[in-house]
């Protein structure tokens, strides 16, 4: 028996690299993403290529491995060639990502260490760096101290989170789910209704109260759904804002809606995922004023705070309402139950053994301080008006609102044949022409382009470039 088990030990080592080792495999990696960061500027955001990494399909899981170098080549080849290119700073569609290098670093040493930080008991120290960023994120939307939250995956697990925990403190029951009603917008994003399906409310009636000329829920209008829906029988249950809609960046009027939900007794749940860390930002923080109204507020740390995907954030206004909502005890957790300081994320959210997600934000925080991602996205507010005047200066161009904040849509009217038409071919042939990558969407059934900035790396230059492009495909 013993001789067995040496024998597969020797093997089994195979899983812990010798230092010798470990230092060609990071020379490697770090070689290849110090070129991919050095060549960023010159790199397309968009490549048009037919294989469309198909290659890989030729590398099945073996019993044996592959060297460093060519699975590098791999990636290089598959991966981070053909489509979109996030990374650029010439990705200035949908709504555009992060990838700030520290916080590499820090998902780096999280994965080394690989601390738990599901629990108080397991790991204290990353916790408490979790409870911190949710303190300081609570801070920063003026939520009370008793509120909490959790660091998520993304912007959608935190709606999900968020839509749960409305569920749960309400103390709904399902026998009343047909005349539950929810408002929001047609601007609202996709994943609030997802989350509504998702949540087991898909029976209830989702009203979408009618916007302003900006795309604004008009607040008059909501509170006459809400009271003929409450003569009628039925039972208004929460209202979903948006701080920053993706198509056109527009803040729903927080503070009014803030003073309906409370007089009618509704959660009150607000989707910043895009606009939310525009709060960091002098120049239009004061628009997002009644955020700290909320019972519920979904912010994408990366989005607004430049991170690598991978970081959402939920926040609830009374950490018991969610505490609630996700907790669950089990036998075999019975060890953790004294140790209990601080609020542990297991108990705040679905997951249990979870990535120590707090560290890559915590460290790119601590390293650089406030005052870069404040001038990031006050640079981003600009860029956007930027181009919003300078596009207007190209023939046949015509803009939708003001933007609120660093997403705008725009069109080109052509002389003749169908605008629309025209549109979605330019989008085309921006993508064929690979230095800036745009998007289009369609409101009141007219095709507009989008510009969305907020990645760390689009500057004066790129918005420059995309104004150029776009002058040249429209001669
Ligand atoms: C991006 C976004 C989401 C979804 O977040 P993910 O992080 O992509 O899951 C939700 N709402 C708004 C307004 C967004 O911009």
């Amino acid at each position: 028996m013993i001789d067995k088990i040496k024998q597969l030990e020797k093997i089994s080592r195979q899983l812990e690299p010798i230092a010798e080792e470990r230092l060609k495999l990071r020379e490697t990696v770090i070689d290849y993403s110090e070129s991919f960061i050095n060549d960023i500027e010159k790199s397309k955001a968009y490549n048009i290529t037919t294989d469309k990494g198909s290659q890989l399909l030729d590398y099945p899981i073996k019993e044996t491995g592959l060297s460093i170098e060519k699975i590098i080549e791999l990636l290089r080849f598959n991966v981070d060639r053909p489509g979109l290119n996030p990374a650029s700073g010439g990705h200035i569609a949908y709504v555009p990502g992060g990838g700030i290098y520290p916080s590499s670093l820090g998902d780096f040493l999280a994965d080394i260490t690989n601390r738990y930080s599901g629990v108080f008991y397991a790991n204290p120290g990353a916790v408490r760096i979790e409870n911190i960023l949710i303190r300081w994120l609570c801070d920063i939307f003026g939520f009370p101290s008793e509120a909490s939250g959790n660091l998520t995956s993304g912007g959608s697990i935190a709606n999900l989170i968020a839509i749960v925990a409305a569920r749960d403190h309400k103390k709904l029951s399902a026998k009343n789910f047909h005349k539950l009603v929810i408002y929001s917008t047609s601007q609202a994003h996709h994943c609030t209704r997802k989350s509504i399906k998702i949540s087991g409310l898909y029976e209830t009636i989702q009203k979408d109260v009618p916007m302003d000329d900006h795309f604004r829920m008009d607040t008059v209008v909501l509170t006459e759904l809400i009271s003929n829906d409450l003569k009628n029988g039925l039972i208004p249950f929460m209202v979903i804002a948006s701080a920053g809609t993706t198509d056109t960046g527009a803040i729903d009027p927080l503070k009014e809606i803030a003073i309906i939900c409370k007089s009618y007794d509704l959660w009150f749940h607000i989707d910043a995922a895009y606009g939310g860390f525009f709060i960091l930002s002098e120049l239009v923080k004061e628009k997002l004023n009644g955020i700290e109204l909320a019972d519920s507020v979904v912010i994408d740390p990366h989005k607004g705070l430049f991170l690598p995907y991978g970081s959402g954030a939920v926040l609830i206004r009374n950490a018991k309402w969610l505490y609630d909502s996700q907790h669950m005890q089990a036998n075999y957790m019975q060890d953790t139950f004294d140790d209990i300081d601080e609020l542990s994320p297991a108990d705040l959210s679905p997951e249990l053994t979870k990535p120590f997600r707090g560290l890559r934000m915590w460290l790119p925080l601590q390293l650089f301080g406030l005052a870069p991602f404040r001038a990031a996205l006050s640079e981003k507010i600009w860029l956007c008006r930027y181009f919003y005047r300078e596009i207007q200066k190209i023939d046949g161009f015509e803009v939708g609102p003001y933007p609120e904040l660093s997403i705008m849509t725009y069109r080109y009217m052509p002389k003749t044949g169908n605008a629309d038409e025209y549109n979605l071919d330019l989008i085309k042939r921006v993508k064929e022409e690979g230095s800036v990558f745009l998007s289009s969407t369609t409101i009141d059934g007219s095709v507009y382009l989008r510009l969305a900035v907020l990645s760390f790396r689009t500057h004066l230059s790129t918005i420059n470039k995309c104004l150029e492009i776009l002058r040249e495909l429209t001669k």
